[in-house]
């Protein structure tokens, strides 16, 4: 395990979180209270049984709870609170500017909720995190790759007259079965939005799906994306091309994308050249926020210089705007200096 001043070093390097889904913030405690202020009824008579929960073993059982505990979530404010309640861990952990997934097709046409009730309240919340801690960043609309393609196309209507307080558009949820190729539509309407366009692939699906993403899609960021390890081809174009991974280490261990971490490809992906980012995905349910994704790098042996190499990468990789990352790079080399990097 890092050592104390190293687990300090990591929570203070300037970074950017790219990967970071709002709903998979929701700590028990914040699930229990949201629960008791919109009578929700939960199935767990208190908060450590709830938390027990937490420890599942598959996708599915992950997936159960996720879905569960988002019904939870009523009003403006519970977004407002879960965004700040997660600005503030980001801030902890030395996140200096956040590029937020949000699913409003489940908060909309699964939980019946009103889309700006939504969009309001999570854009509050960023709000109160700039104000407090200067964190910068925006909100993707991440399709849910397994749900009816016409709640998606339900959703861009509603969020189209928002459009210019959206940053981009994501896909994600159950992968597998679920090709890129049925969500070209989507993802042009998202372009003529004047959108960023992001999209996992390749974190249990096939290279394939990356290869699609790219080409179908105009992903212009691949969500996770490990599985481009095995194909030596693509892996070189999308080094070729600059193209980020945002890849998320603790979830790929606790989901069983890979088996062991001193296995992950990370430091094989840096040293390949490919601009990989390390990020939290669904912090609450994975085991950690993103300083403890990094923490567990430095565990299996990467070095000072290579992690903030990756926090460089972030920088590089998020929408932020030319001036931004200029600053943000200042930081880090601030950071470098100061630990003597
Ligand atoms: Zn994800």
């Amino acid at each position: 395990m890092v050592d104390e001043a190293m687990e300090q070093a990591l929570a203070t390097m300037p970074k950017c979180e790219l990967h970071l889904h709002i709903e998979g913030t929701l700590e028990p405690d914040l699930a229990f209270a949201f629960a008791k202020r919109n009578s929700v009824a939960l199935p767990w008579a208190s908060i450590d049984e709830l938390r027990a929960q937490y420890e599942f073993e598959d996708l599915q059982s992950f997936l159960d709870l996720y879905y569960a505990l988002m019904r939870t979530l009523k009003t403006k404010d519970d977004f407002k609170d879960l965004m700040v309640a997660y600005l503030t861990r980001a801030n902890a952990d030395g996140v200096k500017h956040a590029e937020i997934f949000f699913d409003p097709q489940v908060h909309v046409c699964t939980n019946g909720l009103d889309f700006n009730t939504v969009l309001d309240g999570l854009l509050e919340g960023m709000a109160i995190g700039r104000e407090r801690f200067g964190i910068t960043g925006g909100l993707i609309l991440s399709i849910v790759r397994d749900m009816d393609i016409d709640s998606a196309n339900m959703i861009l209507d509603l969020a189209q007259p928002r459009k210019n307080e959206i940053l981009g558009i994501g896909l994600d949820s159950a992968e597998v079965g679920y090709p890129p190729d049925r969500f070209v539509d989507q993802f042009e309407r998202a372009r003529s939005f004047g959108w960023h366009c992001v999209a996992h692939a390749g974190e249990e699906g096939p290279a394939a799906y990356i290869r699609d993403a790219l080409d179908l899609l105009h992903a212009e960021r691949i969500d996770h994306g490990i599985h481009i390890q095995d194909d030596h081809e693509l892996l070189e174009r999308v080094v070729r091309d600059g193209i980020p991974l945002t890849c998320c280490p603790l979830s790929n261990l606790r989901l069983q994308v890979v088996h062991d971490m001193r296995k992950h490809p990370i430091p094989e992906f840096l040293h390949e050249g490919l601009m990989c980012t390390v990020n939290s995905d669904d912090p609450a349910y994975f085991g950690g926020y993103v300083a403890a994704n990094y923490a567990a790098l430095a565990d299996i042996g990467m070095s000072m210089e290579e992690l903030a190499a990756l926090a460089g990468n972030s920088i590089d990789a998020s929408f932020a705007s030319d001036g931004r990352k200029a600053q943000l790079h200042a930081e880090l080399a601030a950071w470098r200096t100061q630990h003597g990097l």
